[in-house]
């Protein structure tokens, strides 16, 4: 099939890269021209694992080509996916200026049927707005079919999840768009489903909405362990071994971040409140994810008394391991209320440095894990990349001036880092 995706990030590129792996024609815009530069010639604006190859692969194999250029994307697609930001504003709703734009430019630009597919999570009802837009800016009486297509990649994981997904969910007005839709994904081995365009936008922030719930509800559980001392990881396991309740998203830590949870959650909330439903479960989540950092940065300073002054090394930047993206990181934001509290910070993260210097600045930035304790009041962990297990600990001990671990992410065992010799607070043990 011949596909053009609007909006060349971390889901645009992952979605034309994986659409001309599986033999699709593929055009990316982005109107980002940096960007379609960086990408013409053979760069990569973004660190996902795998990506980069498969990029240059489906390039040099003719399958795959990046323009800053809507009309060009627009006349190479039959199927015009959208995947540009939803980014939240000030009071929680969506900003869907973005999705309003390619609408418009969508409709500039069609001159023959056209399937356009929102791809980017959006509130319920944004479909049909899609819709309204692209007929009344389009001049000529062109058909087109709004389909509603819902992206539930993790990043970090995001080619396997694109190319081996639980589900493909397809909302549609017109069974016209079935047969693309079902032919584009047909090299794909997952349940498809067909649903109305409401439901496929309701299924994505419901979805969001539970893998949230699920991590807000562990974090409450630690609560209750540290006070009745309890392990949370135990809890988790054993909770986890139940078919209906499942181990995933039961990592207790510093609370959820990133560019979507945050967002999709209040998002959810907004929309809830306008269709005219007071979605207060969904506020008590978001308020035990603020405490859940709360609690860590206050553990952190009633084990140092006072944190002016000292110095404290801080492993992981990005929100999550395996990316470099740092939008909402908790880690960041860590890292924030530790400098306003006056401590002085070293900080490494195996991706995100780059990323991270252009929000975070009067910090040390360090090229090597084990070079991070060197001079620390105490060394925090703040992003569950899993290659800080391997941390030299006998030297991470022998480095800092006191030997205290703040483990945000549950990395390491307690009583073995208590062994060694190592004042080791966690979440939840
Ligand atoms: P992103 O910011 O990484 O990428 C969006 C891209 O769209 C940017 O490169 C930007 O330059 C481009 N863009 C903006 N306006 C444009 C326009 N008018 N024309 C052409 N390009 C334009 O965002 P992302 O993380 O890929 O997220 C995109 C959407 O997918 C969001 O709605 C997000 O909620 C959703 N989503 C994200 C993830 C994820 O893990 N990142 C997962 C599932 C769904």
């Amino acid at each position: 099939m011949k596909i053009c995706i609007i909006g060349t990030g971390y889901v645009g590129l992952v979605t034309g890269a994986c659409f001309a792996e599986i033999g699709h024609d593929v055009t990316c815009v982005d109107n980002d021209s940096a960007k379609v530069k960086i990408l013409q010639s053979g760069g990569m604006p973004l660190y996902e694992p795998g990506l980069a190859d498969l990029v240059k692969k489906n390039v040099q194999a003719g399958r795959l080509r990046f323009t800053a250029s809507t009309p060009e994307g627009v006349s190479h697609g039959d199927v015009i996916f959208i995947a540009v930001p939803t980014p939240p504003q000030p009071d929680g709703s969506v900003d869907l200026s973005f999705i309003e734009k390619v609408a418009r430019d969508i409709a500039g630009a069609m001159t023959q049927y056209k399937v356009v597919v929102d791809k980017s999570t959006v509130p319920v009802r944004t479909g049909d707005k899609v819709a309204e837009t692209i007929k009344r800016y389009c001049k000529s009486k062109v058909e087109f079919d709004v389909v509603s297509n819902p992206e539930f990649l993790r990043e970090g994981f995001a080619i396997e999840d694109f190319l081996k997904p639980d589900r493909v969910v397809i909302g549609v007005r017109n069974e016209r768009a079935v047969a693309p839709m079902r032919e584009i994904y047909s090299p794909i081995k997952a349940p498809l489903i067909v649903t109305d365009i409401n439901s496929a936008e309701l299924i994505k922030h419901a979805a969001n909405s539970f893998l949230a719930l699920k991590i807000s509800y562990i974090n409450a559980v630690s609560v209750i362990c540290e006070a009745s001392g309890a392990n949370v990881i135990e809890v988790a396991n054993g909770m986890g071994m139940d078919a209906r309740i499942g181990r995933r998203f039961l990592d207790a830590g510093l609370g959820y971040g990133g560019s979507c949870f945050p967002k999709d959650i209040s998002a959810f909330i907004k929309i809830s409140e306008q269709l005219g439903y007071d979605f207060r479960l969904l506020k008590e989540v978001e308020r035990i994810n603020g405490d859940q950092m709360d609690r860590f940065v206050k553990k952190i300073i009633e084990t140092l008394w006072v944190a002016k002054d000292k110095t404290l090394g801080v492993l992981g930047l990005a929100f999550k391991q395996n990316t470099d993206d740092i939008r909402q990181s908790p880690a960041i934001e860590l890292c924030r209320r530790l400098l306003a509290e006056g401590a002085a910070l070293r900080v490494y993260d195996p991706q995100a440095m780059e990323k991270a210097k252009t929000v975070l600045k009067g910090v040390t930035y360090v090229s090597d894990m084990n070079e991070v304790a060197v001079g620390c009041d105490a060394l925090v962990i703040a992003t569950e990349w899993p290659e800080f297990k391997q941390l030299d600990l006998q030297r991470a001990r022998r480095e800092l001036t006191h030997p205290i671990v703040f483990d945000g992410r549950n990395l390491f065992n307690p009583q073995e880092l208590e062994k060694m010799g190592f004042v080791y607070r966690s979440i939840g043990r």
